[in-house]
C-alpha cells in the first residue's frame, strides 16, 4: 500500500523533467521541431530561442504520440499516467495546481535514452526519404490514438489485441527503434 505523501508542484515538475530526459525525449523533439512539428507551436508561453517561460504541470504530464509509443513499447505508460492521475489542476498549456498537494506514488523511469535516440534516428530517416509531407506527424496522431484506445480497453483482451496489431504496423518503419528495444528487453527480461 502506498502512503500519502505530501509535495510542492515544483517537485512535481522537477520530477516529470528528469523523467522526459531518462526516457530521452530531447532526442525525438529534436527531430520533430526541425521538421516543424514542435507542440508548443502558437503558445504564448514560447519565447523564440529561449523556449517555455511557464513551465507547468499539465506540458510535463502531457505525451505525443512518439512518446507514448516508447512507454508503450516498454511497459510504463500506466506508471506515468497513473502518476499524473494523482496531479490536480491540469489544463491545456496552464495549470491550476495548488502549490502544494499529496500524492500516493512517486514517478521513476527507467534510463532508455538510447531507445529514444534509435526513434529519433528512424523518423529522421522518415521525414528525409518519405515523400508525403508531414508523414511522421501523421504517424504521431495515429500512434496517439491507437495508444489511447489500447489502454481504454485494459479489460476487453481481443479488442486490445486487435489495437496491438494497429500499432504493430504502424511502428514497422522503425527499425533501429525494435533493434534498440530488443536490447532494453534482454537487459529487462521482466517486460513482455
Ligand atoms: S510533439 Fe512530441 S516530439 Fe514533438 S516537440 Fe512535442 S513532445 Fe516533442
Ligand atoms: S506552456 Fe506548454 S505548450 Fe506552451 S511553451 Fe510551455 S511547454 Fe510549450
Amino acid at each position: 500500500m502506498h502512503t500519502r505523501k505530501k509535495v510542492s508542484k515544483q517537485k512535481v515538475i522537477d520530477l516529470g523533467l528528469s523523467s522526459l530526459h531518462e526516457i530521452g525525449a530531447d532526442h525525438i523533439c529534436k527531430v520533430c521541431i526541425s521538421n516543424g512539428g514542435s507542440c508548443c507551436s502558437g503558445c504564448r508561453h514560447l519565447s523564440n530561442k529561449v523556449g517555455c517561460q511557464l513551465r507547468n504541470t499539465s506540458c510535463t504530464a502531457w505525451l505525443c504520440g512518439f512518446l507514448k509509443y516508447v512507454l508503450y513499447e516498454t511497459g510504463l505508460l500506466q506508471k506515468w499516467n497513473d502518476f499524473w492521475d494523482q496531479v490536480p489542476g491540469k489544463d491545456h498549456r496552464v495549470d491550476y495546481t495548488p502549490e502544494f498537494f499529496f500524492i500516493q506514488q512517486s514517478l521513476r523511469m527507467d534510463y532508455m535514452r538510447e531507445l529514444s535516440e534509435a526513434l529519433a534516428s528512424d523518423l529522421q530517416d522518415l521525414a528525409r526519404t518519405h515523400i508525403t509531407v508531414g508523414f511522421i506527424f501523421t504517424l504521431r496522431e495515429k500512434m496517439d490514438q491507437n495508444i489511447d484506445k489500447f489502454m481504454s480497453y485494459n479489460k476487453e483482451p481481443a479488442k486490445q489485441a486487435n489495437i496491438k496489431r494497429n500499432i504493430k504496423i504502424l511502428s514497422s518503419h522503425f527499425h533501429r527503434f525494435h533493434e534498440a528495444l530488443s536490447d532494453y528487453r534482454q537487459r529487462l527480461p521482466s517486460i513482455k
